[in-house]
């Protein structure tokens, strides 16, 4: 099992799902995490089942989208701990269910700001500490949805997604002497709270979802926090600018 004894790692989106997968994971391995997350309330809880484990997890509320609010972030973080080892930018959201028609200039900007901005915002700081100290490793969230196009009607989203990959891509480049290195994780179908609202209502979309997969179910939120945490981590250490599919074979097709 890989150890994460002694780092720092920050987590985004780690009130729910992913986010809060990846939080405990980094906990179950030793780590300090500093979960962040908008919802408070999920933020007590990803505490809560962390609790059992050996690392240490302390809460910030943030707003990704918000630069004073994730400066903020990072600045509670390292006084806190000193220094920022392994940040994950995981908070997203799907918008409003709409195609490229219909969709609210509103929506469009909504998703773009948390899903888009927010990371460069939560990158822009993070970058700043990891340059001060000569190290550091970034995993951002994308989506299969940002490596092929679907036809979902969530007309922000996949842009928004592609959008991360290409930043990802671009700020690896721009860092890669400098000790830090910089990846996206690509999920096809995860069984969360953001997948179980997509579906409610709705027993087609559910089976389209599976059918979708090659691998016959849903993955979870375990299964992208595995990865997140070798990207981290020194095993991954001549990776970096690389778009990883964690998808059940979805973009193999
Ligand atoms: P989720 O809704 O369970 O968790 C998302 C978390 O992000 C929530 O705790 C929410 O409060 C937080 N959040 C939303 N807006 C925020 C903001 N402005 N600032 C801070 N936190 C904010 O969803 P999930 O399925 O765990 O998704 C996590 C990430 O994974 C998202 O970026 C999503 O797009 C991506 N993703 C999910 C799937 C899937 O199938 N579930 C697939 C591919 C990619």
């Amino acid at each position: 099992m890989m150890s994460f004894y002694d780092k720092v790692a920050l987590v985004t989106g780690a009130g729910s799902g992913i986010g809060q997968a990846t939080a405990i994971a980094f906990a179950k391995r030793g780590a300090n995490v500093v979960a962040a997350d908008v919802d408070t309330d999920g933020l007590k809880m990803t505490k809560s089942i962390a609790q059992e484990y050996d690392g240490s997890i302390s809460s910030v509320r943030v707003d990704a989208a918000n630069s004073a609010s994730v400066e903020e972030m990072i600045s509670t973080a390292t006084s806190q701990f000193g220094r920022l080892d392994y940040a994950c930018n995981i908070a997203g959201i799907t918008g409003t269910e709409c195609g490229f028609t219909d969709c609210t200039e509103e929506n469009w900007d909504k998703v773009i700001n948390v899903n888009l901005k927010g990371v460069w915002l939560c990158m822009k700081y993070q970058l700043r500490q990891m340059l001060k100290q000569g190290h550091g490793s970034i995993v951002n969230m994308s989506s299969v949805a940002g490596l092929v196009g679907m036809n979902d009607r969530l007309a922000p989203y996949g842009p928004s997604k592609f959008g991360v990959v290409g930043l990802t891509k671009s700020a690896a480049l721009e860092f890669a002497r400098q000790n830090i290195r910089i990846n996206a994780v690509c999920p096809g179908e995860i069984m969360t709270p953001m997948q179980e609202a997509y579906i409610k209502n709705s027993p087609e979309l559910e089976t389209k979802a599976i059918d979708s997969e090659p691998i016959g179910r849903f993955g979870i939120p375990d299964e992208v926090a595995e990865a997140v945490l070798w990207l981290c981590s020194d095993a991954a250490s001549f990776v970096t600018g690389h778009a990883m599919a964690i998808d059940g074979g979805y973009v193999a097709q």
